[in-house]
């Protein structure tokens, strides 16, 4: 039993060490942990229940047709050789829940205002020509392209990142480039298409330099996200990164904190997960990715 309170001890220090504050039992049997938490630790309690909001999503659009998967037919090879072949047990485990600290976007205090030119716009096609017409913030002056995002009109599975990175501006697409290549294959693991999905970021032009976006630049930018998922009405979000999870959700938790449990945007179900690049820098986080994507194929599938 020391043993494997030392393992125990020595992982966390080495995560701690790494700047992580999530706790992933990614290099130690479930069989040491279970007993080094039977020895005195409580258990986590059950997965967070649903939020709803009271706003509720607007009139549903045609449905995009698209493969039902179990949680095992969903692992696909591309899959296993990005995170290997789940263990078949602790891949499904619910995670623990962790609580938000700071109201979500759909509760009072914090409301996304659609302004009555945007509302009016009736289509992806007419909010797209709405964000390359915005000057509401400077990144209008320093981007080259607009980046509206792309994918299936009648997506009802809609991704949603930070901002567009240098590739992205000079292409005006969303997520292409190694993560992007990424994403395609997480997406393609769980039994989706590019083509199925609908794939944007919360900031519409790229900050320069990458650098974070600011509070008026994402205030300036929301309407027209959510503009987007009225016109979609998708069964599910998958935020992806700490910058997206936090600023979708209103909060100040890490996306280790945020990810695993359903949350809810709008009325709509929002899973968040690591970003595709957080992904290739750490392979430690691809497991609890795959639990994060399993989950948000889940949601799709009850709908
Ligand atoms: S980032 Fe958003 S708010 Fe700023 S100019 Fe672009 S579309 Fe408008």
């Amino acid at each position: 039993m020391s043993d494997a309170r030392d393992r125990l001890r020595q992982y966390l220090e080495q995560r701690r060490e790494m700047g992580e504050s999530e706790f992933v039992l990614d290099s130690m049997s479930v069989d040491d942990a279970l007993k080094v938490l039977a020895s005195g630790a409580t258990r986590a309690a059950p997965p967070a229940p649903v939020r709803s909001s009271g706003d509720g999503p607007p009139a549903r659009g045609a449905p995009a047709e698209l493969p039902r998967a179990s949680r095992t037919e969903g692992v696909t090879e591309d899959w296993k050789s990005i995170v290997g072949a789940p263990d078949g047990s602790e891949a499904d485990k619910p995670k623990a829940p962790k609580a938000a600290k700071r109201p979500k976007a759909d509760e009072p205090g914090a409301p996304v205002v659609i302004p009555p030119e945007l509302a009016a716009a009736a289509s992806l096609a007419d909010v797209a020509k709405a964000i390359a017409a915005c000057k509401a913030c400077s990144l209008s002056a320093t981007a080259i392209n607009h980046v509206p995002g792309e994918g299936n009109p009648n997506a009802k599975f809609v991704v949603v990142g930070e901002a567009p990175g240098a590739t992205e501006d000079e292409l005006g697409r969303p997520f292409v480039g190694k993560s992007g290549d990424l994403l395609t294959k997480i997406l393609e693991a769980i039994q989706l298409k590019r083509e199925d999905v609908f794939i944007c970021n919360v900031l519409k032009h790229r900050p320069p330099g990458n650098r974070n976006p600011t509070d008026p630049e994402i205030a300036a930018c929301a309407p027209f996200l959510l503009r987007q998922l009225e016109i979609l009405q998708p069964k599910v979000i998958l935020a992806l990164g700490t910058f997206a999870a936090q600023t979708l959700l209103k909060s100040d938790s890490t996306i280790g904190q945020l990810r695993g449990i359903e949350h809810t945007y709008h009325g709509i179900p929002l899973v968040a997960t690591y970003h595709p690049a957080a992904l290739l820098r750490n392979p430690n986080w691809k497991r609890p990715a795959w639990e994060d994507v399993q989950l948000a194929r889940r949601i799709l599938d009850r709908a």
